[in-house]
């Protein structure tokens, strides 16, 4: 029997529709078919009929989504503003929310007029950071990548190796494990950071069992009782290595984001703080240019 990838594939949602759709929030079939052939290989089309290796491959891509295995772990790699990172278990998939602030950062450049330190704290697989090198190149003099989880300092490190040839030869790269900013000790001008902010009880309803299911517990959640003082360190932390007129630009989540721009502001009353929404209008970023001398 000869039949195309296409069908097989077909069939299969058609079969597990109902599951499927549960595990994977807004999937349909041209979405599953567009990730079994980038499973099965960057030469397969969804009109070549089946062979073994595409079968074996097609096997495999089956098993991982009915046991709900995101995409990007299944295939390796999460897309980022243009680019795909190198991504597995372990690690936290790019989300394209995040991809905000880098725009912030570009509408901020002319800021950045000669060379310029770069540090993205809490890492991951280094989407922001290595992001932020790819785009403003030669500016970029140093960019730091900390992380306090060896495993995702080594996605990290493969992402570093991927986009070599995109970043500019200036930019000397150091990834450092850190628990927050404990470990660095140097001065910025651009902080990006998406941090764990779930509070793991309050916030646990509203997370997609696919999310808690797979990615790692370390990159998502905070405990409540915590939460204030891990921003309270990590504020601090910024703050200390962050150089005067220097941009810090954070994702939080919604209900905590302007809580936690207040915190900003009585902590450092001289810099000028501003929360900024997603496209979905919801209060998810906080952008902060350290101004002069605090306190
Ligand atoms: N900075 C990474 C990202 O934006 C990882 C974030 C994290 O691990 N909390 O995807």
């Amino acid at each position: 029997m000869f039949e195309k990838i296409r069908e097989v594939v077909e069939q299969h949602y058609q079969q597990d529709k109902e599951s499927l759709e549960q595990c994977y929030p807004g999937l349909n079939k041209t979405i599953y078919l567009r990730e079994a052939l980038s499973f099965i290989g960057s030469k397969a089309d969804e009109h070549q009929i089946i062979d073994s290796l595409s079968e074996y491959k097609l096997k495999q891509f089956f098993e991982l989504s009915a046991d709900g295995v995101p995409f990007e772990y299944i295939s390796g790699m999460g897309h980022f503003y243009g680019r795909d990172f190198i991504v597995g278990p372990g690690v936290l998939i790019p989300r394209q929310e995040t991809e905000i602030i880098i725009e912030e950062v570009l509408l901020a450049k002319s800021r950045f007029t000669s060379t310029m330190k770069v540090l993205d704290l809490c890492t991951g697989s280094g989407c922001l950071g290595l992001t932020v090198a790819c785009e403003l190149r030669e500016i970029v003099s140093d960019l730091y990548l900390t992380d306090i989880c060896e495993e995702a300092l080594r996605y990290a490190a493969k992402n570093c190796a991927k986009f070599e040839f995109q970043l500019s030869p200036m930019t000397k790269i150091k990834l450092v494990k850190s628990n927050l900013l404990d470990s660095v000790d140097d001065k910025f001008d651009l902080i990006v950071s998406n941090p764990p902010y779930i509070k793991r009880k309050e916030h646990h309803s509203r997370v997609h069992g696919q999310v808690t299911r797979f990615e790692p517990d370390m990159a998502l959640f905070v405990d409540d009782d915590e939460y204030d003082k891990f921003f309270d360190r990590l504020f601090r932390g910024v703050s200390e290595v962050l150089r005067d007129g220097g941009l810090f630009i954070m994702e939080g989540h919604e209900d905590e984001i302007k809580p936690l721009a207040n915190k900003w502001k009585a902590s450092f009353p001289k810099d000028e703080v501003k929360v900024i929404q997603d496209l979905s209008s919801r209060d998810r970023f906080i952008r902060v240019i350290k101004e002069g001398k605090n306190g």
